[in-house]
């Protein structure tokens, strides 16, 4: 028997049946599956899109709200919403109204339009910290923050908490093994180091923070207030408080990476848990679902960043090149879309369902749970909720690993697959967005009972 109390066996049994039922009831996502073997490197446009739960790539034919149709005509109730990018529902109205304003206006020109000012007022008034820039992908605002944290304090290594993802950022790409930074297992074409000037420590351990803050050397903590990629990880009360005070005391700056903590309201959780970073960079679900990320700073930062510019401006022959920015980035069709998302998608009322749901989704969990006695625990996060196999919340991002079951997991998400439901892929995480309805939550809810008493049925 596995930690999870699910025997494997039975996990196996349920797995084949379930992907024989997938495969007879997808005929054409199987064809154009076939057909995309042709064509796209692993039948997919990227890679890991082949490792779902599914036995072949399911095809989506459209989305809207909180539900999307596949290529065989089946709907689906989703609770992934694009892994956070569709936080506030596919294809919001005032998205699709933005777009189609924007459309025939330009879509890209390299110049600012008054629909920046507005975002970085609007930013600027919902997370506190008073000057943005704009990027494409959260990945990006982490790596554009990142090198602006160097520049200002000098320093090279930067501290990450084991467990993490901030995007394909190289240098957060480690883990934490024994005491020691070691690459994260499964890395392609990796040249460099990272151990080199990346330092990482267990998330919730103050004592190993201040360790590793207290040689001096740290440019900055890159973190999410919760890690939220490994399963779901709180901090415990006090923790957030201790790095902010630790960062100050050893001299590196604080970054914030709300992607996916955006869940828990219009300000993250930098305004819910009024959390004092230097910088905040979110991305994702940002600009209603069309590709664009920000990231904020504090007056003190920006004042360091205008000198690190004219620093460098002196050392460059010509124009120079800082290593940040890309052409599409801040285009006007995602300043139009990220203006419309912040004025009328991303607003307290949607919030307000949102919560309200996943608290219910919460509560129905645990009661399953309990129903078939499995050691499992729940863990909430705003719209965001998550049920891991073990009977506490895990308390670092190695506990949380250590309670993964992959076959199980994957089966069940292919089962639930199977009966229109969708929940985000590689741990058991679900959103609630502004379209989410009682009845969705109540079917994802009966669903998952019905899938754990066929599991805990089947004979030894
Ligand atoms: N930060 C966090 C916390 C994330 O979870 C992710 C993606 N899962 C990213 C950054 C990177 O986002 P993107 O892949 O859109 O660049």
């Amino acid at each position: 028997m596995k930690p999870s109390g699910i025997a494997e066996h039975a996990v196996q049994a349920l797995n084949a049946r379930e992907r024989q039922r997938f495969v007879e009831s997808n005929p054409q996502s199987a064809a154009l599956a076939e057909r995309a073997s042709q064509s796209l490197f692993g039948g997919v446009p990227m890679h890991w899109m082949s490792d779902w739960s599914t036995p072949l790539p399911l095809f989506v034919a459209r989305a809207q709200g909180a539900r999307f149709f596949d290529v065989d005509g089946h709907e689906y109730v989703d609770f992934c919403l694009g892994d956070t990018g569709s936080m506030f529902g596919h294809s919001p109205a005032p998205i699709v109204a933005a777009l189609r304003e924007q459309a025939g206006h330009g879509l890209t020109t390299m110049l600012p339009g008054e629909d920046a000012v507005v975002c970085g007022e609007l930013l600027a008034e919902r997370f506190g910290l008073p000057f943005w820039q704009v990027a494409t992908t959260a990945t990006d605002a982490n790596r554009f923050v990142l090198r602006w944290a160097r520049a200002i304090t000098g320093r090279k290594v930067i501290l990450v908490f084991d467990g993490c993802y901030h995007g394909t950022v190289d240098e957060t790409m480690v883990r934490y093994r024994d005491g020691y930074t070691v690459h994260r297992p499964g890395l392609i074409g990796q040249a460099r180091n990272l151990t080199q000037h990346t330092r990482v420590v267990p998330f919730n351990d103050p004592a190993a923070l201040e360790q590793a803050l207290a040689r001096g050397d740290v440019a900055a903590v890159l973190c999410e207030p919760a890690l939220t990629n490994i399963g779901m990880v709180l901090p415990e009360p006090g923790f957030l408080d201790r790095l902010r005070e630790l960062t100050r005391q050893y001299g590196s700056l604080l970054i914030v990476d709300e992607t996916h903590t955006i869940s828990t309201g219009p300000g993250g959780c930098t305004r819910a848990w009024h959390l004092k970073p230097d910088f905040v960079t979110l991305g994702k679900p940002v600009a209603g679902g069309v590709p664009c990320s920000v990231y904020g700073c504090t007056a003190e930062m920006a004042q360091a960043m205008q000198l690190v510019r004219a620093h460098s401006r002196e050392m460059a022959e010509g124009h120079g090149h800082s290593g940040m920015g890309t052409t599409l980035s801040a285009n006007a069709l995602a300043m139009h879309c990220m203006r419309a998302n912040l004025e009328q998608v991303m607003t307290e009322s949607a919030y307000a369902h949102m919560l309200g749901l996943a608290a219910h989704l919460a509560q129905g969990l645990r009661r399953i749970i309990q129903k078939h006695e499995l050691p499992w625990s729940v863990t909430e996060l705003g719209a965001r909720c998550e049920f891991q196999f073990r009977a506490s919340p895990p308390k670092t991002g190695a506990e949380a690993e250590a309670a993964f079951h992959d076959s199980l997991q994957q089966t069940l998400h292919l089962y639930l697959i199977n009966r229109g439901i969708l929940i985000t892929p590689f741990h058991n995480m679900t959103l609630c967005c502004p379209d989410t309805t009682e009845a969705d939550v109540d079917r994802l809810l009966a669903t998952l009972d019905e899938v754990l008493g066929e599991l805990l049925a089947i004979p030894g």
